[in-house]
């Protein structure tokens, strides 16, 4: 089910003043209405990145801008099968005040530290989950933000009907591979999130994965530890402990079975809690159907 997927390329502005970053709020009546972003936009055909900030900028905030360095890029695809690649980059510098213009309704400096409370667009999201680490790597725990991506992840399995698992894998502190489970949709008990990820990376660096961190929200299966066994990954991050089936440490030990040719490292635990909760009440919901309940007259 590994389908051919158009990818909408996205650039996006990073302005630092005083701690906090600006972000836009979207008007009324456009495509995710009233959300916060960063501002930017599509990076149009022939266009470089940095060529379509300066564009962007000048059409929604009325200033020109001179661009710096990539502090950030990554790729994802909403559950309506939407791919996006997001580029983020630091304004170095810029004239006049920003005011909004086209799309836009207010422009807000917002203290880093207060951007979980933004109702935001998801690549956004995203970034704004890896920015304290980015601005602070020495003192923010790498493995956090992450971990909050995979979560990302399984929320959106979670909109498609699927359990939800979700799989980040990272080289050198970047994301290069994600997935999640799509087992109902693919109509395939291979697709698990970690397995999706897997292939996912292969294609861009082979059958072995040796630099690579893996994160999952869930404690890998036999089959998932045992493709972590093969792909050589040497470092696996999990969240909740699986009693049904985790090899990871809970049923087996398959990532570090003295035996097999490979072993990885293994941190369990982190955010257990929030990937718990959203599995229980997936399955709580999913019960709730079965009994005919209406789950919006019910409370998690
Ligand atoms: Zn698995």
């Amino acid at each position: 089910m590994v389908e051919a997927v158009t990818v909408t390329e996205v650039v996006a502005a990073v302005f630092f003043a005083h701690g906090c970053v600006l972000l836009c709020q979207r008007a009324p009546d456009v495509p995710y209405p009233l959300q916060w972003e960063f501002p930017g936009g599509k990076i149009e055909p022939g266009e470089s990145p940095q060529q379509a900030l300066r564009r962007e900028l000048e059409e929604e905030l009325g200033i020109a801008v001179t661009i710096g360095t990539e502090l950030w890029c990554t790729e994802f695809s909403y559950p309506d099968g939407k791919s996006y690649r997001l580029h983020f980059y630091v304004v170095e510098s810029w004239c006049d005040t920003p005011y909004p213009r086209a799309g836009i309704i207010q422009v807000a400096w917002v203290p880093v530290t207060a951007l979980e409370h933004y109702n935001m667009l998801e690549g956004d999201r995203e970034f704004c989950l890896v920015l304290p680490w980015l601005l602070n790597p020495n003192a923010v725990d790498v493995d956090v933000p992450f971990m909050r991506i995979a979560l990302l992840e399984a929320q959106r399995a979670y909109a498609e009907g699927e359990v939800p698992v979700g799989a980040v894998l990272t080289r050198d502190n970047r994301i290069i591979a994600r997935g999640r489970n799509a087992v109902e949709r693919a109509g395939d008990a291979t697709f698990h999130a970690e397995m999706q990820a897997l292939r996912q990376a292969s294609q861009l660096l082979g059958r072995r994965l040796e630099s690579c961190t893996l994160y999952v929200t869930l404690e890998p299966c036999p089959m998932c530890a045992g493709a972590i066994v093969w792909a050589r990954i040497p470092r696996l991050v999990y969240g909740a402990p699986d009693s049904r089936a985790g090899a990871c440490g809970t049923l087996y030990n398959i990532v570090q079975d003295e035996r097999l040719n490979h072993r990885c490292s293994v941190r369990s635990g982190l955010l257990a809690e929030e990937s718990s909760a959203l599995l229980r009440q997936f399955f709580q919901q999913l019960r709730d159907k079965d009994r005919g309940v209406d789950s919006r007259t019910t409370t998690e």
